[in-house]
């Protein structure tokens, strides 16, 4: 995961600090064990939409504190959900420079 500054300011701040514990407090049990059978408890607490896949400060801001934004993981998910997130992102750019070589074939090739 890249941490940029705004997000370790964001990480740092009292008031996330709180809504963590908050977080924890009220879905003590991590929520991917949970989904997939198992009883673990939750250590850490996870964005689901990425705070470094926002452009603008405001919106980084945003997505650290909406409480929807969150969930409660063990250790072990947490890394797994971040390992995962990061090969769908390689995919992902895999697929759309894949495309734009279909696109510029389309366009000028063809
Ligand atoms: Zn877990």
């Amino acid at each position: 995961m890249a941490k940029d500054e705004a997000y370790k300011r964001l990480i740092q701040d009292k008031r996330w600090r709180k809504m963590r514990r908050q977080k924890l407090s009220e879905t003590p049990l991590c929520e991917r064990c949970t989904k997939e059978g198992r009883v673990r408890a939750a250590t850490e607490v996870h964005h689901v939409v990425p705070i470094e896949s926002a452009i603008s400060e405001a919106e980084k801001t945003r997505l650290a504190y909406d409480f929807n934004n969150l969930q409660s993981l063990c250790r072990e998910c947490h890394t797994k959900t971040h390992t995962e997130m990061g090969s769908r992102n390689r995919d992902f750019l895999k697929k759309r420079k894949a495309q734009q070589l279909v696109d510029f074939e389309d366009k000028f090739l063809k």
